[in-house]
């Protein structure tokens, strides 16, 4: 990195510790340095530079009432990144990890993911430390009161629309719509992944996993290749993992293996997803769970062990940085012939090197797991038309937009001379949409 050199200087300084939003942008300077080259005239207009800086940061006191009457504080965050071809859109993530560095990192690559999915709909995102993990409804609900009584102030269906992430998901949505029509008495789309009976959109829910299979199915047949007959790998047990395990039974592959935080499960026969939703969805219990219901599986205590199991395809769809160079080397040696990243970012820089040294098929998160947020915005769209699609209709769009990404992304890894890095493709296919529009915006 020659030219952007002193960009990347300047976010380790403004932004120190941020490790995860330093992974991220390095990856992507890395990638559009010869996009610099061939644009001075971007150079000179401080693109790169005001790429990494975002547009504006909130950070919020997020103060509620637990069930024994205790008053609970946790932070709230929101980042608005990018609105040079549209209003900020990106989710709400839940978790104890979740600081500034994660929300920066989220926000930053969903810029380049929202570019990718050829919608107007600009980057941001947001979440606090909360931990959703063993909370009462009620709770839960205080909470997300709390938290949009201050986010609200920031947010709107022109402005930033929000949606949800890890520890956010169709029961939050609610109660963060119903405190902000409350607040705010208005009745738009501001939030995505809404229930369908007040503006969700049908086909929402799946549209991530469903969206990462036909983008690697895409990606696959290209060298050759599909989910029909592979054996899978798919880490994690959330939404993304749920419904593209779903879908890759439907295309006639085997899910052997899935796992939550504290674990991981291997059915020889294939995973049985109502059990895993039952588990996950109406219990609210750990995967472990899983043996009680079909003998003959496994539990093993660690979710990273999941890479040890033999896979032809493996899907990270848990979190950031899951999946290391070790088991890489593991999956590689294990005969493992293509990555899908569900999750945002969960391997390693030095994984994803060695995947790709290797020729292993590599389809990196911002382009993979695009389906979900492209759906969030066919949402909007339904929303501004006060009209709802079929599930067939949704569904046929979100295939449509998975297969052109693919294109879009390998067309330009192949004019930038990487033929088949699709992380370069992603990054500069997705950059160049951005650019050219903060550069007739002017400074
Ligand atoms: N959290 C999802 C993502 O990482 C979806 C965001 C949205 O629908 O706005 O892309």
């Amino acid at each position: 990195m020659k030219l952007l050199a002193n960009v990347m200087e300047q976010v380790l300084k403004r932004n120190p510790n941020e490790t995860e939003f330093h992974q991220a942008v390095k990856e992507v300077l890395e990638s559009i340095e010869p996009v610099a080259e061939k644009h001075p005239e971007w150079m000179q207009a401080g693109i790169f530079s005001r790429f990494v800086e975002p547009e504006r940061q909130i950070i919020f006191r997020t103060a509620w009432v637990d069930d024994n009457g205790d008053v609970q504080v946790n932070r709230g965050f929101r980042v608005q990144f990018n609105s040079a071809i549209g209003p900020y859109k990106g989710g709400l993530r839940f978790h104890p990890s979740v600081n500034v560095g994660i929300i920066k990192f989220l926000g930053f690559e969903q810029i380049l993911k929202n570019s990718l999915t050829g919608l107007p709909i600009g980057g941001g995102k947001g979440g606090s430390d909360f931990d959703p993990k063993g909370k009462s409804d009620g709770e839960i609900m205080r909470f997300c009161q709390s938290f949009m009584l201050e986010l609200s102030k920031h947010i709107g269906e022109n402005t930033d629309i929000p949606a949800g992430d890890i520890g956010v998901g169709g029961r939050e949505v609610g109660y963060l719509y119903g405190m902000y029509k409350k607040l705010r008495n208005d009745f738009t789309g501001v939030l995505t992944g809404k229930g369908l009976s007040y503006g969700g959109s049908l086909a929402r829910t799946e549209a991530t996993g469903y969206g990462l299979c036909y983008f690697m199915e895409e990606a696959l047949n290209a060298k050759g290749k599909s989910f029909k007959g592979a054996t899978v790998t798919v880490s994690g047990s959330g939404n993304v993992a749920i419904y593209a395990t779903q879908k890759i039974h439907e295309m006639g592959g085997k899910v052997v293996a899935m796992s939550d935080s504290n674990g991981y499960i291997y059915d020889s026969k294939g995973i049985w997803l109502e059990t895993i939703q039952r588990i996950k969805e109406v219990e609210r219990e750990r995967i472990s769970k899983y043996i009680e219901y079909h003998p003959g599986s496994i539990y093993k205590e660690g979710c990273t062990g999941i890479w040890d199991v033999e896979c032809d395809i493996a899907l990270p769809c848990a979190t950031q940085n899951e999946l290391d160079e070790q088991a890489a080397k593991t999956l590689i040696a294990n005969g493992c012939f293509a990555i899908g990243e569900g999750a945002n970012m969960p391997t390693t820089p030095e994984a994803v090197d060695l995947f790709i040294k290797k020729k292993v098929l590599f389809g990196p998160a911002k382009a993979a797991n695009a389906g979900g947020v492209a759906t969030s915005a066919l949402e909007m769209s339904q929303n501004s038309m006060r009209y709802s699609w079929s599930f067939e209709e949704v569904d046929a769009k979100l295939k449509d937009i998975m297969v052109t990404i693919y294109k879009n992304v390998s067309a330009a890894a192949k004019e930038y001379g990487e033929e088949d890095n699709l992380v370069v493709g992603a990054n500069i296919a997705g950059f160049i949409k951005v650019a050219t529009a903060m550069y007739a915006q002017g400074i």
